[in-house]
């Protein structure tokens, strides 16, 4: 029998999470509140197949089968045959309670509730739906989905290992390589990576180097595909000025956690890089 996974959020990773589960040969249902959200999905997906086929990464008949295992509802249509809920809403605590709350009593006990939250409480989320803990796990996707090999599957004390094998299944069903983490601020990916990223800003502050030059020796220097501050622009300013609260407030150590007063400057000023044509950088030429 196909497997069917339900994707709660069409957004950004949602969308990414559901073509590269159809891909894989899962059928998918993918689920959003908004029906504008769904639409710009299907229009992603359809022109994600277009050029697969145009570059011959696979053929019509391929594509055509991979969109027709993507099913979009506005509601959880499928949730009776879905062996996997992944959450991939807007990152925002209340919001997941609600969703984690409807979905435990949507769908079946066998289903695990997963969520691509990139910084969370797994714990949290668990205990919001009370005695279905054990089946909740962080699933974190990387962006963009289909291109990204990671999933960094984070488990709370209360997920059980049913739970976590099922995952990391699923992960390697999809393609993925997944690797596990306990919950704590930021996982493995965002509590080594953001502060990095903060400690650029404190270098462009104070006047260590610019932005170019800061970009360009950690490039030549430590191999990286792109410079720190580019990188930040990219992510999203306010996304790592709320990821180093999320640490601040998690893991305590002010002087090493608190975002720096040039990433607060420039999340204030509306500047929140590529998305808003500013950041570190200007991207309206
Ligand atoms: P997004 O803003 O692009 O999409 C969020 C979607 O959630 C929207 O389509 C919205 O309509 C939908 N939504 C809101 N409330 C809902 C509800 N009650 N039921 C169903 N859908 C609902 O956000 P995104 O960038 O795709 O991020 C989604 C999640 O993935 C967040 O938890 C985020 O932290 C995480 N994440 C994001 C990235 C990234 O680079 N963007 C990377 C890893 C993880």
């Amino acid at each position: 029998m196909t497997q069917v996974i339900s994707v709660i959020g069409a957004g950004t990773m949602g969308s990414g999470i559901a073509i590269t589960g159809a891909s894989a040969g899962i059928e998918v249902c993918q689920v959003d509140v908004s029906r504008e959200q769904l639409d710009r999905a299907k229009a992603y997906h359809e022109k994600t197949l277009r050029r697969n086929v145009e570059k011959e990464r696979m053929t019509q008949e391929e594509a055509d089968a991979v969109k027709g295992r993507i099913s979009y509802c506005q509601d959880h249509e499928r949730a009776g045959d879905s062996s996997f809920a992944i959450e991939a809403a807007t990152e925002n605590i209340e919001i997941k309670k609600k969703i984690f709350g409807a979905m435990v009593s949507t769908y079946g006990e066998d289903c695990i509730l997963a969520t691509n939250t990139s910084s969370i409480s797994i714990t949290e989320i668990g205990q919001s739906i009370g005695s279905a803990a054990g089946r909740v796990i962080g699933m974190h996707f990387f962006n963009p989905v289909p291109v990204m090999k990671l999933v960094e599957v984070i488990k709370s004390p209360a997920t059980s290992e049913e739970t976590l094998s099922r995952t990391i299944a699923l992960s390697e069903q999809m393609g993925k390589t997944p690797i596990a983490a306990n919950d704590f601020p930021g996982f493995v990916s965002n509590r080594v990576l953001m502060p990095m990223i903060n400690e650029a800003f404190h270098a462009w502050n104070d006047g260590v180097a610019g932005p170019d030059e800061i970009d360009g020796i950690m490039k030549l220097g430590c191999a990286f595909p792109m410079g720190p501050l580019r990188l930040a622009d990219l992510i999203g300013l306010d996304v790592c000025r709320d990821i180093m609260l999320v640490l601040h407030e998690g893991l305590g150590h002010p002087d090493k956690y608190a975002p720096c007063p040039k990433l607060v400057e420039l999340v204030e000023a509306g500047h929140l890089g590529n998305k808003t044509g500013r950041g570190v950088y200007d991207y309206s030429g």
